[in-house]
């Protein structure tokens, strides 16, 4: 569920507890938290706060809501981009772009920006040179090189594919914590289901437990897309509470559409 509803829709109302079953990865993200909300403390000690983080993994696996937590976690600014939206045929575009989303981020620091299918600009630069994409990326490289001391940005970017990337993203003082973030097991679509199905009346014969064990190998986003086909069904069948019918129906649903698009998830 997306809990914005915050007044500024840039400071982001989600926290860890939206975030279900990546108990580890959150550890792992309390200490950027903690830069965040103690950079003085780092600052007067000398040290440099580490401000790169690639997530990477499948999609659908919270990668996005995970980084929206962390701004919600320490009120930071959240900041998103899609690589694609710099992507641009003219030359200086996609780089000005970049730019730009830095100026904002330094200005209403502390921030947390997003870059979600990083790829598109960060792929490896080759021989054959793409001067817009190069272009991009360096102006990216530039920026994460370039923060000064003063202003709070964390950067986190995503990906399906870290193998496509450029070294130099992920180089010592750039993206260099990489956190896998993969598809849920047992317990952790259990959780997943528990959060998305706490707004909605359920019926007691529901065992969450059993959902689980017939969801294997779905992500976290096509869990909580079968809860809420749940109880669309149920809506329109005028029910006043959702039953293991309709998940059923739901879970039918929701593989089938996966069957279409790819038969070979199955
Ligand atoms: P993509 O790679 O396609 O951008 P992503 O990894 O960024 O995907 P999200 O956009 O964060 O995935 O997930 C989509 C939605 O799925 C979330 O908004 C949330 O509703 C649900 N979801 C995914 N993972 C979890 C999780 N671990 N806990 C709770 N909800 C989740």
């Amino acid at each position: 569920t997306e809990k914005d509803t915050s007044k500024d829709k840039d400071k982001p109302n989600v926290s860890f507890k939206d975030v279900a079953g990546l108990e580890e990865i959150k550890e792992e993200l309390q200490e950027t938290i903690d830069f965040i909300n103690n950079s003085q403390k780092y600052k007067k000690m000398g040290a440099k706060i580490p401000k790169g983080i690639l997530f990477f993994g499948p999609p659908g696996t919270g990668k996005t809501l995970l980084a929206k937590a962390v701004a919600g976690e320490t009120n930071s600014t959240f900041l998103y981009a899609s690589g694609s939206e710099f992507v641009e045929k003219y030359v200086g575009v996609g780089a000005k772009r970049v730019r730009t989303l830095f100026e904002r981020a330094k200005k209403e620091a502390p921030s947390i920006v997003f870059i979600d299918e990083i790829d598109a600009i960060g792929t490896k630069r080759n021989m054959e040179s793409n001067n817009e994409k190069d272009q991009t990326l360096n102006q990216l490289l530039i920026e994460l090189d370039g923060f000064n001391n003063n202003e709070t940005v964390i950067v986190i970017g995503a990906t399906n594919r870290i193998d496509l990337l450029d070294e130099a993203l992920l180089r010592p003082g750039r993206f260099d914590r990489h956190i896998y973030v993969g598809n849920p097991n047992i317990k952790a679509r259990e959780k997943i289901l528990e959060v998305h199905t706490s707004n909605k009346p359920l019926d007691k014969t529901i065992s969450i437990k059993d959902l689980a064990k017939k969801t294997t190998g779905l992500s976290g986003a096509q869990l909580a897309n079968i809860a809420n086909e749940a109880a669309i069904i149920a809506v329109r069948k005028n029910k006043t509470i959702i039953s293991s019918f309709e998940f059923d129906a739901a879970i039918e649903r929701v593989l089938a559409g996966l069957e279409l698009k790819n038969p070979s998830v199955l």
